[in-house]
């Protein structure tokens, strides 16, 4: 068990090269990936995998409100529900729901409310069931990539994606995408959520101490990483719906092998006898038709010999 006390924090966050304690530059995301559509019983799911943070979003609704009296006659409401495992940090977390979730739950529905077209949904509720599995600094951020990909998993109207991401400092650089270290030896630490349409932002915190200029900076570095995450939740998205797109045409090959030309289903319900009957009929049908169809050619035939007659005739008599 790793316990971290301020005096054990390393000395440096950034080496003389510019790389930070994971290697990567000032700029540069986390390893991240994102899938949708990962739990059955959810009407929306994801998964999203921030650095070693791992985080499932459930979402379910638009639905009934409970308690009843939070139900608002005029729109729906966004409920969002963030809870980390006791098994996601390094010390055993309580199970027990904490002001720091309650806190993360409420920043993430005001996060993702913006995208939502809540006034289509009266008296309803659509909410989202975040599990942080294993924390990693930034879980904030990442849940918020997560639940937005779940509401489109689950088939709701957006007006946008919302990717989410920290940017912070440390060792006097502005750096991107804090890992758990960094968020807790930095000197500051500013998540946000970016909404991808318009690149507004739907949250913007900030803890600890930056010069307007770093600021500045800080929200063009939250902007680059939030378009190379909204990538990843689109590629995502579109995923999904290839391989349900393969799937289907699959399952529709397997039915067409099953299912045998036009005409053997006309005859497959009758007896033996009544498919002869059948062909015979049919057969019959056939060479009426050809006659039908071709009535110049058969009469000329017909009308030859005749003619052929009258004439041998009439010499005969000559
Ligand atoms: P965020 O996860 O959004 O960065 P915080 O800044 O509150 O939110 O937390 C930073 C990190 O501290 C978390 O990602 C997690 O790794 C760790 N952490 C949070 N709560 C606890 C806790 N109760 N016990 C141990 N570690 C925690």
């Amino acid at each position: 068990m790793t316990i971290l006390i301020p005096e054990e924090y390393p000395k440096k966050l950034i080496d003389k090269n510019g790389k930070r304690l994971d290697g990567r530059a000032l700029d540069e995301l986390r390893p991240f990936s994102c899938k949708i559509g990962v739990l059955a019983n959810a009407d929306g799911s994801a998964y999203v995998e921030h650095g070693k943070n791992k985080i499932y979003a459930g979402v379910y609704g638009p639905r009934e409100v409970h308690p009843r009296h939070l139900a608002r006659p005029d729109r729906g409401i966004i409920r969002v529900d963030y809870r980390m495992t006791t098994f996601s940090v390094h010390e055993r977390k309580s199970p027990a729901p904490n002001r720091r979730e309650r806190e993360i739950s409420k920043i993430i529905e005001d996060a993702l409310a913006p995208t939502l077209f809540l006034e289509l949904y009266p008296n309803s509720a659509i909410e989202v069931y975040v599990q942080v599995i294993a924390a990693d600094g930034g879980t904030r951020c990442a849940s918020t990539t997560a639940a937005s990909l779940a509401l489109a998993d689950a088939g709701l109207p957006l007006k946008s994606l919302v990717a989410a991401v920290a940017a912070g400092k440390a060792d006097g650089e502005i750096i991107l995408d804090l890992g758990d270290l960094e968020d807790k030896a930095g000197t500051a630490d500013v998540p946000a959520a970016v909404r991808m349409i318009d690149e507004e932002f739907t949250l913007l915190q900030f803890d600890g101490e930056m010069t307007p200029e770093e600021f500045e900076k800080s929200i063009k570095l939250i902007k680059k990483g939030a378009r190379e995450i909204f990538a990843k939740q689109t590629a995502a998205i579109k995923e999904k719906f290839d391989t349900v797109r393969k799937e289907t045409e699959e399952e529709n090959k397997k039915i067409e092998k099953l299912v045998p030309p036009e005409e053997k289903i006309t005859h497959a319900s009758g007896t033996k006898e009544e498919e002869k009957a059948g062909e015979e009929k049919s057969d019959k049908a056939e060479e009426i038709k050809e006659e039908k169809e071709d009535p110049s050619d058969t009469k000329e035939e017909e009308k030859k010999p005749k003619k052929e007659k009258e004439e041998k005739k009439s010499e005969e008599n000559k």
